[in-house]
């Protein structure tokens, strides 16, 4: 697009030809440069280049330090579209609220900042819907409410803790059945269950009678719990009032970007201590025009596919990564699909290092280092696996889900390079 269909685009109907040349005027006049002039700027520099960052291929999976998930071609059209125009925001988040609820089969919906800001804003609607508190009492003000704990079971205690902490309410650990029931006292806010946690005693759906026995909220974190795509409404109609999934992971919005589902009331609790209001512990999650917008357009795309779908393109890029590795001796490959978080294909190869003389760790430091530059799963080599995959010292993980189309082939020959040239002569 030119310059000036641009700035012609801007005026819309209105302006009509003498408000051209008015604009146009004001151009030559060394006035507004709305950046649109010459193709380079239209389309887009490419900053990764102008800042010399190393464009990666992913064959790692949704991790956040590596950027987890790209926007599907879909998805970044509508967010490039949303960010032209202005908008109302409350009037944004209320429809995109209200679209979302309906696709999602749950009363209330809201777009944040990722799903650890909604683990965040949710207790902090649990803390001021239970309290009956002003959305200012929280963090500093909360250990004076009469409701302040959080339950949750031991074997689900995570990295994310701080997220809910983050509202001023503390941790009161459980493990059995029994240890939860008596619990529940005049103090408890919130019940929180880690979705993906490999250890624990008590089933959601338990913890969710329980809770609500004492009328006590439940939240879920299923944050990188999907496929399958049912699970986006599974966990709000198992009963739990709040439910997050993390919007740059397999749902594949804007990295910045989660959803926060449940109850009507705590769902509104949440936006109310969110952007744009300023005295609410999310004022500094600011979820913008252009996430929320892609946050809808991707929940859209992941609407339209379907697990068997995903599930067979997954396989194939095994598949085809194997196909190149097939004159490596004493390769095994396998695949691996975790059971809840990340629950989609993972290749997994395996060799005899007496014939192939290179640990995984060294091969993924070579391919790191390499030309295009990839990064393998990072439990690559590694006896702790990480999100629910499991792995040792002799076994490369080769994550295939955020693949780019061909980027497959180029992962097996560059395994081949390294594996090949380390086979003992
Ligand atoms: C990834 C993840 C989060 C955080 O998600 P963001 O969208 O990056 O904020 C929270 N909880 C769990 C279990 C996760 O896996």
């Amino acid at each position: 697009m030119s310059g000036s269909s641009t700035r012609r685009d801007l005026l819309g109907c209105a302006g009509g030809f003498l408000g051209a040349m008015a604009l146009a005027d004001e151009a030559r006049a060394g006035g507004v440069d709305q950046g649109g002039k010459g193709s380079a700027k239209v389309e887009g520099e490419d900053y990764y280049d102008k800042l010399d960052v190393r464009k990666i291929i992913n064959a790692a999976g949704t991790y956040t330090i590596l950027t987890a998930s790209t926007m599907p071609v879909s998805v970044q059209a509508a967010v490039a579209k949303a960010a032209k125009h202005p908008v109302r925001l409350l009037d944004l988040q209320k429809k995109a609220g209200e679209y979302l609820a309906q696709k999602l089969h749950c009363e209330a919906a809201l777009v944040t900042a990722g799903a650890s800001s909604a683990l965040t804003l949710g207790t902090a609607a649990c803390v001021d819907v239970m309290n009956n508190a002003p959305i200012q009492a929280v963090p500093s003000k909360v250990s004076g409410l009469g409701k302040n704990e959080i339950l949750i079971q031991k074997a689900h205690r995570y990295s994310y803790d701080h997220a809910l902490e983050n509202c001023g309410a503390k941790f009161v650990e459980v493990e059995s059945l029994d240890d939860y029931q008596k619990a529940f006292g005049d103090e408890t806010v919130m019940a929180h269950f880690f979705n993906a946690a490999e250890g624990g005693q008590i089933s959601r759906e338990d913890w969710v009678r329980i809770a609500h026995q004492h009328g006590v909220p439940c939240f879920n974190d299923a944050a990188a719990d999907v496929p399958p795509i049912s699970n986006l409404w599974n966990y709000t109609q198992m009963g739990f009032d709040l439910v997050t999934f993390s919007g740059g992971k397999g749902i594949r919005g804007p990295q910045n970007a989660g959803l926060l589902l449940g109850r009507k009331d705590l769902v509104a609790a949440a936006m109310a201590t969110n952007n744009p209001f300023d005295e609410g512990v999310g004022r500094g999650m600011k979820v913008a025009k252009e996430q929320i917008v892609g946050m809808v357009a991707a929940v859209d795309w992941f609407l339209s596919q379907t697990d068997e779908g995903m599930e067979a393109e997954f396989r194939r890029r095994a598949d085809r990564i194997c196909a190149e590795l097939k004159a490596i001796p004493t390769l095994e490959s396998k695949i691996f699909v975790p059971a809840v978080a990340n629950h989609v294909p993972h290749l997994l190869l395996r060799y005899d290092q007496q014939h192939v003389k290179i640990a995984p760790l060294e091969v993924a430091r070579n391919l790191r280092e390499g030309t295009p530059s990839i990064e393998l799963n990072p439990s690559t080599g590694r006896r702790e696996g990480s999100a629910g995959l499991h792995s040792d010292e002799n076994t490369i993980v080769v994550g295939v889900w955020m693949l780019e189309p061909g980027e497959d082939a180029i992962v097996g020959r560059r395994l081949r390079e390294v594996l090949a040239g380390a086979v003992k002569a």
